[in-house]
């Protein structure tokens, strides 16, 4: 990291550029300090830097970093970025963590390594009928709507249990934890509280939980991913993106 920032002053990187390893340092500082703070070792947490809308003159300073795991919220957007930067860093591993459409499955299953979205009957379904077809088993969060908001996604916390079980003993997904997003205007701890009991009492033991306002509290809340952009690489233009 030394020779990085040293390299930022005779590089010509612009600044937005240059933010994206600045902003990884600074976060990999705070999750030390995190998993100090709850008694956690470091490796249990894997940072997830948020890439979506940014383009690959953005990413690609993150990944001389050495940053190596990147999460993605739209399978078409990931698409036209990630196979070119994979040739160049082919021990990359994406992550999608936005809503998955049916449709889309297909494409899902070839690109990413990991799923956080798994949250309704039917895309169990489809996604463990394409991993099938490719070969391809990835492991799967099940996104559970911790605040009952109608509007977003997840399975509803009364119907998880049933959910998990299904999803393993009828497709035969490799689910290996639970994701969420808490509602904007609440205290998200409850929310980071209520996953870890739902995942406990399913024997999961991966939590994907906490943003770039929040990962500090969900790390000390048992958090195993943190899913962080916009402390990373800045605010998000998506008029341009
Ligand atoms: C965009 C996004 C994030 C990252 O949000 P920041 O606040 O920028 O850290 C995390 N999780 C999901 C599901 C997202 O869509």
């Amino acid at each position: 990291m030394a020779g990085c920032m040293g390299n930022m002053e005779t590089t010509p990187m612009s600044n937005h550029e240059a933010k994206g390893a600045a902003g990884l340092k600074l976060v990999r500082e705070q999750i030390r300090k995190a998993c100090a703070a709850a008694g956690r070792e470091e490796q249990e947490v894997t940072l997830v830097a948020v890439s979506k809308t940014h383009g690959a003159d953005v990413i690609r300073p993150v990944l001389d970093a050495g940053q190596r795991v990147f999460g993605e919220n739209r399978v078409q957007e990931a698409q036209a970025k990630w196979p070119a930067l994979r040739e160049d860093y082919p021990d990359v591993k994406l992550h999608l963590i936005g809503p998955l459409q049916t449709n889309k499955a297909r494409q899902a299953v070839a690109l990413f390594d990991v799923i956080h979205t798994v949250d309704r009957p039917k895309l169990a379904h489809v996604l463990a009928k394409e991993m099938d077809r490719q070969g391809r088993h990835l492991p799967v969060f099940i996104q559970v709507n911790t605040g009952e908001e109608p509007q977003k996604a997840g399975v509803a916390p009364q119907d998880a249990d049933a959910f998990i079980a299904q999803c393993r003993t009828e497709h035969g997904l490799d689910v290996i934890g639970l994701m969420c997003i808490p509602p904007v205007n609440e205290e998200p701890a409850p929310h980071f509280a209520l996953l870890e009991k739902i995942a406990l009492r399913n024997g999961l033991d991966k939590l994907s939980m906490g943003m770039s306002g929040d990962f500090d509290t969900a790390i000390r809340l048992g958090a195993t991913h943190v899913r962080v952009g916009s402390a990373i690489f800045g605010g998000r233009d998506y008029a341009s993106g």
